[in-house]
């Protein structure tokens, strides 16, 4: 036996909603270089699972003889980062899920399931198409396989449309077809390379930039001095950068990031949605040079090729959604999260994280600047200011030449009333589209609803048409002949008689962005509207290319729904119209006024961006509400303080905090009962002055035949929640076909 080195024993955290860290024998050929933030394969319940090292000691913390050893580890170079460990950490205590379940959302697929030697291998034809296919034809009679082999990779390349492109041998027309000898053997005549450098990320649309010098005006300068000085202390420090809409945020946001690098530090940029920002990202990347783009639509190896350059400092600069919070990014100087008061940064499965808060934890964790940027700050946000938990910086005015949009309002009822039936286009949005197309100037038309109709209702019994497995109604799609369900995605063709009474008196109403299309061809039959919404941007690059074409002037109106409310900066677009801004009001959310606002004022901020003027024509049926009223006057503050006196009489937040809990399953009366119970318990064991609402149906009760009940419960503080949830000792999960969630701080209440 060889001598006894001192044992060594690994604390791991598993992917499973197992809270507990479970205990492994570090075996000798690891021990002298594992460390925490390890990915290791370890025996568990008889299988062999992934999980991380989070704590190493030389004292075994259970009976040595009950301890398995780690079978096998990754290589240090994929190590995740301490402050990553920490960061899931506080995920897992704070939003109360597992500490694996958190890491396992912080660390891609393609590094998690990685097999260690397994790289995606890819192939590149170096010779033209044309050679090719001839030396294909002499080859084949002396190297069958080598010719077939080629032959192969040209049909499929040509199938591809990728000529000069790059095949993944896994691909399903290659795998197992072609001859890795031949492969070889071609390379070797210099005609194709082999690769593993894993998925290159796709190719991005470039946005043709106007070369511009920019001076910065004095509040960008004041902004930008505060938050530099910030930077070289290189401590904690959060911010809240409130800027109109084009008021050189994100100008900021490069000089700031381009002296964090310059001072050898990293950065982070989160924004709400890749494929919705395709011009940010280009700006990025034209000003600062190489960086990682992290979306939901990079393949897996694609991701985790990302992740490694991240990882080895090659690249210290990530922009992405969400997920891209746990770029492991090591020396953060600095974290942006643009448009701050979206919803989209609250993750809706487990872990069920808000990236905006988390971004405030990693920043304070990495001792970096933490910047949060809004035309229209989030409540909460807003509050923390109040609270001196964010310091603010204001630019109150739009960058350069440009001055903020005109808007007019037009009562719907008024104009419905004049006009004696209901229209989509106003007189006047009518009007002023007609006069911004003569002028060769661009257009922008918003309406927050997909579909030609929106409902079908039976002329004689009434019934409108529901999913059958969503208390939605069915939408009408008309290019594609069928009907939607805007929940599940469950479609069937267009019905000719009622399904309830069998009568043909199916009568369509309600317009979605299908519709608006139609009437636009028919009002200016030679204008080219380009229509965005997800029907129509379906695959990789559609959203980008779009914009693009947009950008290069292919089109005079892009018409949509929220996909094209935000970031976008298109100097020749000079009128933007919505033509239903308070469709969402009437949602049974205490956020819906707030999200209105937000919508509003963003698809207001689209118009006149540079030196032409702007126009902003707004429809509404109630043009009074504050929601629409403070947006249509530029008054966030005035908005603010009407929401905030709502908000505080009911305790919602930010005034408190809200958890919720979700009893989902198949059959009504289960879900009713478990609810029923969760409310008991609830009651029972809650503090004097806190809130409980519910249980009760969520506003939309089936979901993909599932009934969904909920409960919220509100207290103080966080603490306070914890206490609450803590008392009420719920098992979450699934259990006898009923599913328990729990939401801390939910995004949304539908
Ligand atoms: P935001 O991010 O606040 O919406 P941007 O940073 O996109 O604003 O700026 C809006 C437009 O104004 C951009 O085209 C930008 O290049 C330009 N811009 C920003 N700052 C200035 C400035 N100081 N002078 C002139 N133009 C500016
Ligand atoms: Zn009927
Ligand atoms: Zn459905």
């Amino acid at each position: 036996m060889p001598a006894a080195s001192p044992s060594l024993y690994a604390g791991v955290v598993v992917d499973t909603p197992l809270t507990r860290v479970f205990h492994y024998r570090v075996p000798e050929e690891l021990s002298s270089r594992l460390a925490p933030g390890d990915r290791v394969q370890v025996p568990f319940a008889h299988r062999r699972v992934h999980g991380v090292v989070v704590s190493l000691t030389p004292e075994p913390p259970i009976d040595p003889a009950k301890i398995k050893p780690i079978l096998s580890a990754s290589p240090e170079a994929e190590r995740i980062p301490p402050d990553i460990l920490e960061l899931t950490r506080w995920i897992g205590n704070y939003y109360r899920c597992s500490w694996g379940t958190a890491l396992a959302a912080a660390t891609p697929a393609g590094i998690k399931h990685d097999k260690h030697l397994v790289r995606r291998r890819h192939v590149r034809l170096l010779i033209d198409p044309g050679e090719a296919e001839e030396q294909a034809g002499k080859l084949a009679s002396r190297a069958p396989q080598q010719a077939a082999t080629l032959r192969t990779l040209l049909a499929v390349l040509s199938e591809e449309e990728a000529p000069g492109g790059l095949l993944h041998l896994d691909h399903p027309r290659l795998d197992g077809v072609v001859n890795p000898a031949a492969l070889r053997a071609l390379s070797a005549r210099g005609w194709l390379a082999l690769g593993d450098t894993e998925g290159l990320p796709p190719a991005e649309t470039s946005f043709p930039e106007v070369e511009k010098t920019i001076t910065l005006n004095p509040e960008q300068a004041a902004a930008l001095e505060r938050l530099l000085s910030a930077l070289d202390q290189g401590v904690f420090a959060p911010f809240l950068l409130h800027g109109v809409t084009g008021s050189g945020k994100t100008e900021i946001y490069l000089r700031l990031i381009s002296r964090a690098l310059a001072q050898g530090k990293s950065a982070l940029v989160l924004v709400p949605e890749i494929s919705l920002t395709p011009q940010t990202v280009s700006r990025f990347r034209n000003r600062l040079g190489d960086l990682a783009v992290l979306h939901s639509r990079l393949s897996d190896s694609g991701r985790a090729a990302e992740w490694r350059r991240l990882r080895s400092g090659e690249v210290r600069l990530a922009v992405g959604a969400r997920s891209a919070l746990f770029a492991p990014l090591e020396n953060l100087g600095i974290i942006v999260v643009d448009e701050e008061h979206e919803r989209s940064y609250k993750q809706e499965t487990a872990p069920r994280y808000h990236a905006r808060d988390t971004a405030l934890v990693r920043a304070r964790l990495a001792g970096a600047v933490a910047l949060l940027g809004s035309a229209t700050p989030s409540l909460e946000s807003w509050h923390n200011v109040k609270l001196g938990k964010l310091e603010l910086l204001s630019l109150t005015s739009r960058a350069g030449p440009a001055t903020p949009p005109r808007v007019e309002v037009i009562d719907l009822r008024q104009e419905w009333a004049d006009v004696k039936k209901p229209t989509l286009f106003s007189r006047d949005l009518e009007r002023h589209l007609g006069q911004c197309l003569e002028k060769h100037e661009q257009a922008i038309i918003f309406l927050n609803r997909r579909g030609f109709h929106t409902q079908i209702r039976c002329g004689s019994c009434g019934d409108v048409l529901f999913c059958a497995q969503c208390d939605i109604a069915m939408t009408h799609h008309r290019q594609a002949g069928k009907i939607r369900c805007g929940y599940c995605g469950e479609e069937k063709d267009v019905p000719e008689l009622c399904p309830a009474c069998g009568s043909p008196a199916l009568k369509f109403g309600g317009s979605g962005t299908e519709r608006v299309e139609d009437v636009l061809q028919r009002i200016f039959p030679r204008a080219r509207t380009l229509r965005m919404d997800s029907d129509t941007m379906t695959n990789r690059d559609s959203h980008s290319q779009a914009l693009a074409a947009f950008a290069g002037g292919a089109y005079d109106i892009l018409l949509g729904t929220q996909m094209i409310a935000k970031g976008l900066d298109f100097p020749n677009v000079t009128l933007v119209g919505v033509l239903m801004a308070d469709a969402a009001l009437g949602r049974s959310d205490f956020r819906a006024a707030e999200h209105t606002f937000q919508l509003v004022t963003q698809v207001i901020g689209r118009a006149g961006r540079a030196a032409k003027a702007g126009l902003a024509v707004v429809q509404a049926f109630q043009p009074g509400h504050p929601a629409i009223r403070f947006a249509v006057e530029h008054d966030y503050a005035a908005f603010v303080a009407a929401e905030t006196q709502d908000r505080a009489r009911h305790s919602y937040p930010p005034f408190g905090r809200l958890a919720r809990i979700i009893v989902s399953g198949r059959e009504r009366r289960q879900v009713e009962e478990r609810a029923k119970q969760l409310g008991q318990a609830a009651r029972k064991t809650m503090p004097g002055k806190y809130r409980l609402l519910g249980p009760a149906p969520c506003e939309v009760e089936r979901v993909e035949a599932n009934f969904r009940h909920h409960l919220l419960i509100f207290a103080p503080d966080n603490r306070a929640i914890a206490t609450w949830l803590d008392a009420m000792a719920i098992k979450y999960g699934e259990d006898g076909g009923i599913r328990v969630i729990l939401d801390i701080d939910p995004a949304s209440l539908q």
